[in-house]
């Protein structure tokens, strides 16, 4: 191992205020709820006091909404709603170190990836989409909006998922309300800056920050047309249930237990790579994670021994140090969680081995994990522990490693590692779940759809596909 010199981004490019209200009908508003914190998890340093959206103020913004919806945005000619999203594409452009910046300090996740993944992803998804807004009638879904839309989205990825549900559903012309995680509100609310940097029209987008009770405002607002949920099953369930009997459309994206499969001949350090990536990008949290290591018997040992030498190298720390691989656990909360799953872990008989890396001295921070001996009836096999730990299970035969992966209630995605095409081409045929990936993990493009089978829920984001969530269906 040799050292490497700090090389910290630096946090001056980015204007954090000290509160922060509600953006409703195109500007900043005080919300009437009790105002909440926003923490740095790499430190616990308080960030900024946020505003609570109360029943009143997710009705004032679901109004605005319609308004913009009734008599602006609706209105529009998709060329002329495709320069508005293009215009805000560029900005995130322009101002991309500064939501990378804001992204890590909010949420903990290393700059490396926010920089390269995230706000790339996030200004890609507004340029493809902006390529849609014109072009409906060849969608293949209509080309008549739904109208207003109620989004809430996650905290492991705030501004890929805002991007997922805005981007869509604007260029479709509706007009949305999203309320991002309570743990992660200031890029969203940096959007909404963008937003008035574009002369987006008032009401379009409006941003209303608080935690479960305004998801639940929003989502069973009567007036909203449209219902968009990324976030735990637990939650997406209770949506289900509260908009059963409405005439609301519902997309839901849900948890995951992805099994990453590796066969005796596959290219074993691409694959202890592409294992690496799909458990400790984004410190695990990530709902479509390799999860499960699948791994054939005749190869296990040398994946172990490779793995763990891998591991080793890994830099845990200061999130916006262009060094490091692993940031910090986005909340007190989740660690909490991890923590608990993997006591269960040890505690069933499975072998608990942690990198050894230090540990930074405040702040949430988790060591990269790997559990071997693990079983089926283990919960760290069944349970989505949405942290940097692996469960690792061993198969003969592919039969065997198909059974084994689909032995689960989500269905999100999953990978294959293997020489043979027939090979990748039959588990893909076998494995219930919505995106496989073969010789590589995590792989995301605007123009593909993503989405669960089962308890990962229904609907898919991205691609052409993703404009049937947005869209009333085929134009008669
Ligand atoms: P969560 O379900 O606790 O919260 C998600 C969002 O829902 C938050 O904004 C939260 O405030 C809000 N919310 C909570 N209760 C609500 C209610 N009753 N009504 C309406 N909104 C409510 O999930 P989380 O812990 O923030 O995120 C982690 C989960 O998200 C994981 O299970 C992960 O797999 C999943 N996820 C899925 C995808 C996907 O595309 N399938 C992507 C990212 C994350």
């Amino acid at each position: 191992m040799f050292e490497y010199a700090p090389a910290p981004e630096s946090r001056a490019i980015v204007d954090i205020k000290p509160s922060y209200g509600l953006f409703i009908d195109g500007e900043f508003v005080d919300g009437s709820g009790t105002a909440f914190k926003t923490v740095n998890p790499a430190n616990e340093e308080v960030l900024a006091e946020v505003a609570e959206a109360s029943d009143a103020d997710v009705d004032a913004a679901v109004r605005a909404a319609r308004r913009a919806y009734t008599r602006v945005w609706s209105r529009m000619s998709g060329a002329e709603r495709a320069k508005y999203l293009y215009r805000i594409a560029r900005i995130i452009q322009e101002r991309g170190r500064e939501l990378a910046v804001l992204e890590s300090i909010d949420n903990g996740k290393p700059i490396r990836e926010s920089r390269d993944v995230d706000v790339p992803s996030l200004a890609a998804h507004f340029f493809y989409y902006a390529g849609w807004a014109d072009k409906l009638k060849y969608s293949g879904y209509g080309s008549t909006p739904l109208g207003v839309a109620g989004q809430v989205i996650p905290w492991n990825f705030p501004l890929m998922m805002l991007a997922w549900k805005i981007a869509p559903a604007l260029a479709c012309g509706n007009t949305v309300v999203l309320k991002p995680a309570e743990t992660t509100p200031l890029t969203a609310l940096l959007f909404a800056e963008i937003c008035q940097q574009a002369d987006l029209p008032p009401g379009v987008v409006n941003i209303v920050t608080g935690a479960g009770d305004t998801g639940r405002a929003l989502v069973s607002h009567p007036d909203v047309d449209k219902v968009a949920f990324t976030g735990s099953t637990e939650v997406g369930k209770a949506i289900a249930r509260a908009v059963a009997g409405t005439d609301k459309k519902v997309t839901l994206e849900l948890g995951g237990k992805a099994a990453n499969i590796v066969f005796e001949d596959a290219p074993i350090d691409q694959a202890v790579e592409g294992i690496v990536n799909g458990i400790f990008f984004n410190q695990g949290h990530v709902c479509c994670a390799g999860s499960r290591l699948l791994v054939q018997e005749s190869v296990a040992d040398e994946v172990m021994a490779r793995l763990k030498r891998r591991m080793a190298t890994l830099r845990v720390g200061d999130p916006l140090d262009k060094n490091t691989d692993v940031g910090a656990i986005n909340s007190a909360e989740q660690l909490a969680k991890i923590r608990e799953l993997s006591e269960v872990g040890e505690s069933e008989g499975a072998e608990r081995w942690s990198a050894p890396c230090e540990l930074p001295a405040h702040g949430y921070w988790f060591a990269p994990t790997v559990f071997t001996g693990v079983t089926q009836a283990h919960r760290i096999a069944r349970e989505e522990i949405f942290g940097p730990v692996l469960s690792v299970l061993t198969f003969r035969t592919p039969s065997e490693a198909v059974e084994k992966a689909n032995n689960t209630p989500f269905g999100l995605s999953a990978g294959v590692w293997t020489d043979k095409g027939s090979l990748i081409l039959s588990m893909a045929n076998h494995l219930r779940a919505g995106v496989v990936w073969a010789n590589t993990f995590n792989k995301f493009d605007p123009t593909s759809p993503f989405g669960g089978y089962k308890e990962s829920g229904y609907g898919r984001e991205g691609g052409r596909h993703g404009l049937e969530a947005y869209l009333k269906g085929e134009d008669s």
